[in-house]
């Protein structure tokens, strides 16, 4: 538990844990790139990748698994579209909002994603602007983009197109 850390501070709190298990848990994004995105994330203030124990590893990939069970369930009941109501409505602040509200009316809201994109940042030169490990995990849904080819490599906006 460190103290200045927003997702030590969440486990904590409890209220935005969709998941857990013994060494991982889950939340919704609340600045969602579309419906579902959300974090995998080690109860522990861990980090670095390179800082998980082998036993951190393996309760790594159950609780990927789940939590996207836990995604194409929360958008195909309803259930996501309120998260992101109430976002709306309570706002974090105004970027958040207009994540949410663009969420409102994304193509993906309501059905069960097509397919995943997952995300780590390693690192500050990497893009990691927290600095306690997350895995995103972010639906894809058919017809989302124009061009999906080559997922992604679309983080970095110039090497996207091969
Ligand atoms: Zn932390």
């Amino acid at each position: 538990m460190n103290s200045d850390c927003l997702f030590c501070e969440i486990y904590q709190e409890g209220t935005e844990v969709i998941y857990e298990n013994e060494s991982f848990y889950a939340r919704f994004d609340k600045f969602p790139i579309t419906p579902g995105h959300a974090e995998v994330i080690p109860k522990k203030h861990i980090v670095s990748l390179a800082d998980l124990t082998n036993e951190e590893w393996t309760a790594l990939k159950p609780a990927i698994e789940d939590t996207i069970g836990i995604i194409e369930e929360a958008n195909e009941s309803g259930r996501l579209k309120e998260f992101y109501l109430d976002l709306i409505n309570n706002p974090l602040n105004d970027k958040s909002k207009s994540f949410c509200e663009q969420m409102i009316s994304h193509i993906g809201l309501g059905k069960k994603p097509d397919a995943y994109n997952h995300g780590l940042n390693d690192g500050e030169a990497a893009g990691r602007t927290i600095h306690h490990l997350h895995w995103h995990i972010i639906p894809r849904y058919n017809g989302d983009v124009p061009n999906p080819r080559g997922g992604i490599r679309h983080m970095i906006p110039e090497k996207g197109n091969y």
